[in-house]
Order: C-alpha cells, then sequence, then structure tokens
C-alpha cells in the first residue's frame, strides 16, 4: 500500500517527533509505503490548513489512477488534526473515502475500514462522537485561557498588552507615564489631560487632532478618530471592559452568543477625573447634534440667540426665517413679533461681529497658528547656546595646547610639538563643524521668523460655518429683535463681555434691497419702544408723540454737537445714512 502521513507541528516538540515515529513504525508494520508526509502549522481553530488543501489537491482523481500511482491510506495521529469543526471534518472524510482512500487515526485508534478493506460502518458511526470532542477540545482550551486571564486580571495585571496612550506596562501591570521624553514639553499622562480638557471646553476632535500635529510633528498619528477613540475610552476615567472585542470577533464567525464569557470590568489608573470625562463626552454629543442641525440649515448662524421682545421666547428658525412662533399663550392669541431673513441677518449680525471682534478672531487665530512655530524657536536657541559654550571650551582648548606646543618647540621636543599641531588643528576642525552648526541652527530660526511674519502679516478671518457658530456662541449673550414697520427693524445685541451694539435694518421695496447699519451702543441713541410695558399704559396721544428714537447727548462721537432730540425711524434712518453707517447686503 502507498500511504500519506498527514501531521501538525506541535509547539511542543517532543511530542511531534514521537507521533511522528508511531505512525511510521504503523506503516511499517502494515506494509506501507509512505510517499510523502505533510506537516501542517496552523492551529486547530482555523479552517486555513495550506498543507492539507494540498495533499487533498495531490488526490484528486486518485480512484482512477492505477495501483502503483495510487494512494491507499492517510495516517493521522488524531481525527481532529482534520479539522475541529464537525461539519468540515465529515467533508473531509467523506472526500478521501470518495477517492478510495482510507484514513487511520493512531490516537483514536479509528479507521474508516476494517481489516479486510471493507468500510467499517460502525466507525464511521462515531466520526461525529470523535468530532464533537474535538470540538469541545477547542472550548476547553479556551476556558483555560480566559480563566488565566481573569485570574491574572483579579491579581491587578493589565488588560491590555499594547497599553493606551498615556500609559505603560510595568511588571504587567498598567501604570501612568507622567515623565517626559527627551527634547518634549509635554508627557503623555499631560497630553492626555489637555485633550480631555480641550474637549469639554468644546474644542472639537477635528481641532484638537490639528493642533497636536502641528505640535507633535507627526502627521499620521493624531487623525479625528485616534482622538475620538481616546475620548471615548473609560480607561482614561479608572475603568476598562475585558473581552469586547474578543466577543465582537467572535459573534461575526458566528458563534453561539451564550457560550461566551461576558465582560470582565476592570479598574484601571486613572489620568483625568470621571466628572471630566464625562463632560467631555457630552460636548461631544451636543456638537454633534450641533453639526446634524447645521446640515439641515447651513447658514442658520444666530439660532437659539434671537429672543422676542413681545413674549420673550426664543425666536425658532427654518430655512428662511427667524421668527417668533408662540401662539395661544394666556396674554396674547398670536404673540404679533415679525420674522426677519436668516441668510441677511446673518451676513449682517456677522460684519458686525468682524468689526467689533477683529482682533480677537484674528489674534486668536494667529496665537493658534504661530504656537508650534514658537515652541521650536525656543529649542533651537536653547540648542544654539549649547553649542556656544561648547566653541567657548574648543578655544580655550586651543589656546592652551599653542602655550604647550611652545615649550615643546622650545625644549626642541620635535615630536611631542608635532604631536599637538595636529591635536590643535583637529580640535580648530572640530570648532569649525560647530561654528557652522551654529549659522544653520540661526537659519532654521530665521526661516520660522519669516513664517510667523507671514502668519501675522496675513489676513486671518474665520471662514468655517461651524467655527463662525461657535464664536458667535461664545461671544454673543442675546439678541432682540424689534420690528417698528415690516420693513424697518431695530435689533439690540447684548455680548457676554457686557457690551451692547445697537443695529438697524430696513429693506427697500422700491430695490428689494436689505441694508443695515451699526453702533456700540454707548448711551447716545435710546430707542423708544411703545410696546414696552412701561410705556403701552400710557394715553393714546402721549404714546404717539413719543418718537421712535432720542438722541441723548450733542457732544457724541458718533453724529457730532447738530444732532440732539427726537427722531423717528426715517428721521434716523437718514442721520445713519448722511454719516455713512449705512451698508448694503449683497444679494
Ligand atoms: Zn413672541
Amino acid at each position: 500500500m502507498r500511504g500519506y502521513i498527514y501531521a501538525r507541528v506541535s509547539t511542543q516538540n517532543q511530542d511531534y517527533k514521537r507521533q511522528l515515529s508511531e505512525l511510521k513504525l504503523y506503516a511499517e508494520q502494515h506494509d506501507i509505503e509512505i510517499v510523502e508526509t505533510f506537516q501542517e502549522k496552523v492551529s486547530g481553530r482555523k479552517n486555513i490548513r495550506p498543507e492539507l488543501e494540498r495533499m487533498k489537491k495531490s488526490i484528486v482523481g486518485n480512484k482512477n489512477k492505477p495501483d502503483g500511482e495510487k494512494i491507499d491510506i492517510i495516517l493521522l495521529w488524531e481525527i481532529s488534526r482534520l479539522s475541529r469543526r464537525m461539519i468540515d471534518l465529515q467533508k473531509n472524510v467523506f472526500f478521501f473515502l470518495d477517492e478510495g482512500i482510507r484514513i487511520y487515526c493512531k490516537k483514536d485508534n479509528w479507521t474508516t475500514h476494517t481489516e479486510d478493506g471493507k468500510l467499517d460502518n460502525a466507525h464511521l458511526g462515531m466520526l461525529s462522537i470523535l468530532a464533537s470532542f474535538a470540538e469541545s477540545e477547542v472550548q476547553n482550551t479556551r476556558d483555560r485561557i480566559k480563566s488565566s486571564i481573569s485570574y491574572r486580571l483579579s491579581r491587578g495585571d493589565s488588560y491590555a498588552t499594547k497599553p493606551p496612550f498615556g500609559y505603560k506596562i510595568v511588571d504587567h501591570k498598567l501604570v501612568i507615564k507622567e515623565e517626559k521624553k527627551e527634547g518634549e514639553d509635554l508627557s503623555e499622562a499631560e497630553i492626555v489631560r489637555r485633550i480631555f480638557n480641550d474637549s469639554a471646553n468644546g474644542k472639537s476632535t477635528h481641532k484638537i487632532g490639528i493642533e497636536l500635529r502641528a505640535e507633535t510633528g507627526n502627521r499620521n498619528k493624531w487623525s479625528n478618530n485616534t482622538v475620538l477613540r481616546m475620548l471615548k475610552n473609560p480607561c482614561y476615567c479608572g475603568y476598562a471592559y475585558f473581552g469586547k472585542t474578543r466577543q465582537r470577533n467572535e459573534l461575526k464567525e458566528g458563534i453561539d452568543k451564550d457560550k461566551l464569557s461576558p465582560l470582565i470590568k476592570v479598574e484601571t489608573p486613572a489620568i483625568v477625573s470621571k466628572e471630566l470625562w464625562e463632560r467631555s463626552l457630552e460636548a461631544i454629543t451636543e456638537r454633534k447634534s450641533r453639526s446634524k442641525a447645521l446640515q439641515t440649515y447651513p447658514k442658520a448662524l444666530l439660532r437659539g440667540l434671537l429672543f422676542c421682545p413681545i413674549c420673550g421666547h426664543r425666536y425658532t428658525y427654518n430655512k428662511k426665517l427667524y421668527q417668533c412662533t408662540t401662539l395661544g399663550t394666556d396674554k396674547y392669541d398670536y404673540c404679533g413679533a415679525k420674522g426677519i431673513s436668516v441668510k441677511n441677518l446673518d451676513y449682517a449680525i456677522w460684519e458686525m461681529i468682524s468689526t467689533f471682534f477683529k482682533n480677537q478672531m484674528s489674534s486668536e487665530k494667529i496665537e493658534e497658528l504661530k504656537e508650534p512655530l514658537l515652541n521650536e524657536i525656543r529649542k533651537l536657541n536653547d540648542n544654539i547656546n549649547i553649542y556656544m559654550s561648547h566653541l567657548e571650551n574648543l578655544e580655550k582648548e586651543i589656546a592652551e595646547q599653542l602655550k604647550q606646543a611652545n615649550n615643546f618647540l622650545k625644549k626642541q621636543m620635535t615630536r611631542a610639538y608635532n604631536l599637538t599641531i595636529d591635536n590643535i588643528g583637529k580640535i580648530e576642525d572640530q570648532a569649525k563643524d560647530t561654528e557652522k552648526l551654529i549659522e544653520e541652527t540661526h537659519f532654521e530660526i530665521s526661516q520660522r521668523n519669516k513664517k510667523i511674519a507671514k502668519i501675522e502679516s496675513s489676513n486671518i478671518s474665520i471662514t468655517e460655518v461651524t467655527d463662525k457658530r461657535d464664536f458667535c456662541v461664545r461671544v454673543i449673550e442675546s439678541i432682540h429683535l424689534y420690528t417698528i414697520r415690516l420693513d424697518r427693524k431695530y435689533l439690540y445685541i447684548v455680548f457676554k463681555n457686557g457690551l451692547s451694539c445697537q443695529m438697524w435694518y430696513r429693506y427697500n421695496r422700491g430695490n428689494r434691497r436689505s441694508y443695515y447699519a451699526f453702533l456700540i451702543d454707548d448711551g447716545t441713541v435710546a430707542f423708544n419702544w411703545k410696546q414696552d410695558q412701561i410705556l403701552s399704559g400710557l394715553p393714546k396721544d402721549i404714546l404717539d408723540s413719543i418718537s421712535d428714537f432720542t438722541i441723548c447727548t450733542n457732544t457724541n462721537s458718533y453724529f457730532g454737537e447738530e444732532y440732539f432730540g427726537e427722531f423717528t425711524y426715517d428721521e434716523f434712518w437718514d442721520v445713519l445714512l448722511k454719516h455713512n453707517y449705512v451698508h448694503i447686503i449683497p444679494e
């Protein structure tokens, strides 16, 4: 008979060799010529077995070959070598049987055929039992691994083999990485703290990533996703779950969920407080819903910031209008306040903010861009100081050696003299190299200074919609919209820094264009809102005699001495026009 040996290379080499020699012995005793030995190196669980596949390929059509070329038997140590999955095991066994090949397993003392070459039905019936043994063995091994893991976890060992950023593993335990790497300003733990603080204070993961990339010079490490994954990892605030990924992967392979071990919660050394961790997560959720809202109405910059002067409620918004949608309160059937175009108001208010907060806006941005460059310059300057002191030492050394050379010359010690001169040459070379280094470093610094100058001189403004919105929310406390007539409006804007601002907004029916003007509220112009509760109680003729605006001081910086007293909206608009405060809103 001609046969193959199919064996799995075990990690315990001795055992493997013994199994192989026992199979060879069996072959000798039964007059089997071993044509080839196939040695598999893959684990029993995975269904990829290149050697098994190669063996199967070589025997396709075996049935029809002449006797001298046919393979008659395959020798195995254990049936589970063919597969640990019942279904695959049966498939493989029947594949060989179909090709007229019998199977013999030494350890199981199992074979497909009786001594006289007939199919052994009793043995074949046992196949499913053997297969289920094979399967349960995999489960056992897994349980053993798991129990050893839970033992290690109970001892306080790290749950992760690769520590998350900000940690290291010392003696199997997770430890916070507080120490700084050479030449770096912040330790990993400090970077983690800063990331969480930034996120809790409203900085987007996108922005955090950009800053880290600039600072570390590592373009690949700090992606948006890396930052987000960090911010969602509870390990940083003191706990972690073990077994999560394992479960997910196994569910994919279609394994019974009940067989899996539950998640194990383990404690970790916290880098940030639980409170900060949660605040950051809340901020992320808020930003997410905000950006979703932005996708629906990308231009409603001031949503949530406008208030109704009549009922006091917040204005709602849609694609076109900010408006008060308060209906049927006990005081008013319908509030009666008028709406305003989202596009136009956003434009006018943004222009106004850009004027008032221009410096703050661009200086924030400029600082953001300058910071990494300034850091580099600081480091380069430190380097120059080191090179300078090195150079100084070298020069002293040269002076010293020259003195000695002179002495040797006087004493006519030629050899010593020559050696010293050689030595001086070497030191001079070193000094030259150091000078060159200093020069190069100066050049590096000047390059960075050029970049900084370029940043400072450039006109940096906020262009991203999300950034604009962030800025508005940061600086605006409230906006009240007063409608005097449908096409004549007055807005009162209060900033978070305590300043306030007045805006006039007017729609011209003739050319269908909108105009606006704004002034800081320094007390010069008073707006007399006739629907105000205090005024609205007055008799009608008195009410009618109250004008829309009063210019209170004639020494004002806006209009000069000639303007003082009462003005209607139209009269006041003319004043604004005359003093070039009116701007047009582009279509
Ligand atoms: Zn209202």
